[in-house]
């Protein structure tokens, strides 16, 4: 089992998602929302902005498929698990793990918007503003990293790794070569 590099451990990132989940409490103040968690990468930091959020949220999951490598993302997208309610009319957040070159937020957000929500924002836990080829505005942003794969928090390499309590870097020793 190849070693993970830790890049940002457990209370670090315990830390941002509160001050993350006041920020849209804060914002949303009186207001119902839907917190949108794209699956399956987002499950853990989901669960963790939605308990530091205090308003009255609903949760809904979306299942996204991005054709590619395992490493690059190919732009070419598909909605695996569709959402279990019309969101018409509903203020919208979307929960994602990491927006890389931004073509799968794309997609989404203009997939969600033919669904006539009264709103629609993003909270990403991660960006690789390196690695852009679409821009995506990020509302609520925890943290900017390298152009480096990262594993744990619910991300994975291989449906592995999701488990990992904290976000870190899988040591090159040819697994990602
Ligand atoms: P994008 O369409 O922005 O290039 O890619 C977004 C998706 O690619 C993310 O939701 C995630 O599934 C995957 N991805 C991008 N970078 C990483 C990374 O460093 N680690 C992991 N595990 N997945 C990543």
């Amino acid at each position: 089992m190849p070693q993970i590099q830790p890049l940002l451990d457990a209370e670090t990132i315990a830390a941002r998602v509160r001050e993350m989940g006041q920020e849209i409490s804060r914002d949303y103040a009186g207001e119902e929302v839907v917190l949108v968690i794209v699956l399956k990468g987002s499950f853990v930091f989901g669960a963790d902005l939605a308990r530091a959020i205090d308003l009255p949220v609903t949760m809904d999951f979306l299942g996204l498929r991005s054709y590619g490598d395992g490493v690059q993302s190919s732009g070419v997208v598909e909605i695996t698990t569709d959402l279990s309610k019309p969101v018409a009319g509903k203020h919208l957040i979307v929960i994602e793990d990491i927006v890389d070159t931004g073509l799968t937020m794309d997609y989404l957000f203009k997939n969600l918007a033919t669904r006539g929500p009264k709103s629609v924002k993003l909270a990403s836990l991660l960006h690789k503003p390196a690695r852009t080829k679409v821009h995506v505005d990020i509302d609520y942003l925890g943290f900017t990293i390298e152009d480096v794969f990262v594993v744990g928090y619910g991300l994975d390499f291989a449906q592995k790794y999701r488990n990992v309590p904290f976000l870190g870097v899988l040591e090159s020793d040819g697994v990602l070569e």
